[in-house]
């Protein structure tokens, strides 16, 4: 099996900067191994995007188990933070995917930013938010659709750059030809409903795909950064 990417950013229509980072820069297609991955930032100053770009680029220079890869980060942006006073409380989310030759995606992740898988016609997420509201969410206390609205949607309850213990999700996927994978900010999936997204995912190449979920996000009103990674599963 072989496998077709692409990514792409966005800043948005009300922010001044991005602080998502990304990897790979390039579309591509072959069998793999190769490692895909969305960084959302937080943190004031420069913190949010020195944190999503220290944290893509520790995971893609080092060796290990993806979870191994967002541990390594994770401790990187901490350091980094204690050396520089002006970045301290910088943090980020971190959602990598090792598209592997043995037909398999492993997946790590810290965070809020989402990784969706579209087979068959079944859109499915396939991570779990850590927030405040996917906690309640989880133990019945709020309902999906009051947490697509809750105020505090975007409170992490773990992020890369707080703490030297992260706890890093682990997800394996044996994959299928015609499976799309999504990992995206929550610049995509807080501006445009997940049958939407589904949809536009579904009949276009990666590269499209990615494109036109940036545009809509930004046609919603483009509140944050929009970071987009879209791989299809071909022969
Ligand atoms: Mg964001």
């Amino acid at each position: 099996m072989n496998y077709l990417w692409a990514a792409g950013t966005h800043q948005g229509r009300l922010r001044s900067n991005n602080e998502d980072a990304y990897a790979p820069e390039a579309s591509g297609r072959g069998p793999g191994p190769v490692t895909v991955m969305v960084a959302d930032g937080m943190g004031g100053h420069a913190g949010g995007e020195v944190a999503s770009r220290l944290a893509v680029d520790t995971a893609l220079m080092v060796e290990g188990t993806p979870a191994e890869r967002v541990t390594k980060a994770n401790k990187v942006v901490i350091e980094a933070a204690l050396r520089e006073p002006g970045l301290a409380g910088m943090g980020t989310t971190l959602t990598l995917a090792e598209l592997g030759p043995d037909d398999t995606i492993r997946l790590a992740h810290v965070g809020d930013s989402r990784a969706y898988l579209l087979r068959d016609g079944d859109f499915e997420m396939v991570t779990d938010d850590h927030t405040v509201v996917a906690e309640h969410v989880a133990a019945g206390r709020l309902s999906t659709q009051d947490a697509l609205t809750h105020p505090q949607r975007s409170m992490l309850t773990r992020v890369l750059g707080l703490s030297p213990e992260v706890e890093v999700d682990e997800i394996e996927i044996d994959v299928k030809e015609g499976d799309r994978l999504l990992i995206c900010s929550d610049g995509l999936t807080n501006m445009v409903p997940e049958d939407r997204i589904a949809a536009t995912l579904g009949k276009a190449s990666p590269e499209e795909a990615v494109w036109t979920l940036i545009e809509q996000a930004n046609r919603a009103g483009g509140h944050d950064n929009i970071t987009v990674v879209v791989v299809q599963v071909i022969t």
